[in-house]
């Protein structure tokens, strides 16, 4: 696929060379070959061949229960019309969460899941000149997108209560492009206060923006920031159905940001979305206790868990979201290996805390196989 006049003219503004133009254009074109992960390929990689039938699976912080009734129903009756865009769905999709939102529907781009938009958001406002900046450990999309468009990457540690160390990330490089805060932060679970992303916003480089990714908020009791997005700050928040929602393999999510934030990434979209994707979000988001009634019962067996480690003296760090940080007091890919010998399939490692392993919150019944396996384990 050819790059047009403008285009190129966009590329070589933002610092890119002429030789870039290649690899733009086979991005245009190539669509899955692309050398991104998302959550599942990240934890794939990480495993050492197929995960058995009938092993736990708490490795990608996926959602055991799957879509809410609702969207399964919504889903079903809506496939033997899959022979059609249904263009009109993807705009019901938008109008339902731009209304639950308080945002105006220019104010929301559809995607099939939140991965797409945060490649794009990081290609779109890094380049050679213009920096992604990210805390360690955190999420890691955002580096190999930051990296094929060869900008200069920078890991700021979090601070001594996990949060994101904002100050340190607004300092880092003044010519910072993009801002990525996960928040609740994926790997380890723990929010980073309002006030300190409102902080970051006022004081971060100019000309950047900040991503905030809220793809586990729904389990906690934090709020929701996309007031910050209709009040027109420097933000373009994600948000997806992969989590609480559990709509992974389905696939549908959404950037909010301003309607000419967005316009720098909207020229690459592809088109229609999947439908069952869509109408399954749009069902979710009319189930009015659904929400409120996964976090209760994710927090009770989340909590639980904690309580088990604490009585074992287990290290943990306690997480808020449906994933926490276990610290194996060994290298972590021993424990992950040996967990897996008693067929629970437990995250990964990040290099920066070696020793620990991520563990996604599942039902009861496989926490309390992941207890047993634990027990085994680490005594
Ligand atoms: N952001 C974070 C922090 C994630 O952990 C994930 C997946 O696990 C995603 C984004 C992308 O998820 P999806 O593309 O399924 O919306």
């Amino acid at each position: 696929m050819d790059l047009t006049q403008r285009q190129k003219a966009d590329l070589l503004a933002r610092g890119f060379s002429r030789r870039a133009f290649g690899r733009f254009a086979s991005l245009l074109a190539a669509g899955g070959a692309l050398p991104f992960y998302n959550e599942p390929a990240l934890a794939q990689l990480s495993n050492v061949g197929p995960i058995p039938a009938g092993a736990v699976k708490i490795n990608a912080n996926e959602n055991p229960l799957g879509p809410c009734p609702e969207a399964a129903d919504a889903i079903q009756s809506f496939v033997k019309k899959g022979g059609r865009y249904s263009y009109d769905e993807t705009a019901k999709f938008v109008a339902a969460i731009a209304a639950q939102e308080n945002l105006k529907p220019s104010y929301v781009l559809p995607y099939a899941g939140s991965s797409d938009p945060l490649h794009r958001v990081v290609m779109a406002y890094t380049s050679p000149t213009r920096s992604f900046v990210a805390a360690d450990p955190g999420y890691e999309a955002g580096f190999a997108a930051a990296a094929f468009v060869g900008a200069k990457t920078c890991k700021v540690p979090l601070t001594a209560t996990y949060a994101h160390d904002v100050r340190a990330m607004a300092a880092v490089d003044p010519n910072a492009g993009v801002l990525y805060v996960c928040n609740p932060n994926n790997p380890t679970g723990t929010l980073t206060p309002r006030a300190e992303l409102e902080w970051l916003l006022e004081n971060k480089p100019k000309g950047s923006v900040v991503l905030l990714d809220e793809a586990y908020i729904h389990f906690t009791d934090a709020p929701m920031c996309s007031d910050l997005v209709a009040a027109d700050k420097d933000l373009i928040l994600l948000r997806t159905f992969s989590k609480l929602y559990g709509m992974a393999g389905l696939r549908a999510g959404a950037a909010f940001g301003r309607p000419d934030l967005l316009a720098r990434i909207k020229g690459y979209a592809a088109g229609a979305l999947p439908v069952t994707g869509m109408v399954g979000a749009t069902a979710s988001l009319g189930v009015k206790d659904l929400v409120a009634e996964r976090r209760k019962n994710l927090q009770a067996v989340r909590e639980d868990v904690f309580a088990f480690l604490r009585e074992n003296n287990i290290g943990f760090v306690p997480g808020e979201t449906n994933c926490f940080m276990l610290d194996a007091k060994r290298p972590a890919a021993e424990f992950i290996r040996a967990m897996q010998a008693e067929n629970v399939y437990v995250g990964r490692v990040w290099p920066v805390w070696p020793t620990y392993s991520r563990i996604s919150v599942g039902t009861s019944e496989e926490m309390a196989r992941f207890k047993a396996a634990v027990e085994k384990v680490m005594s």
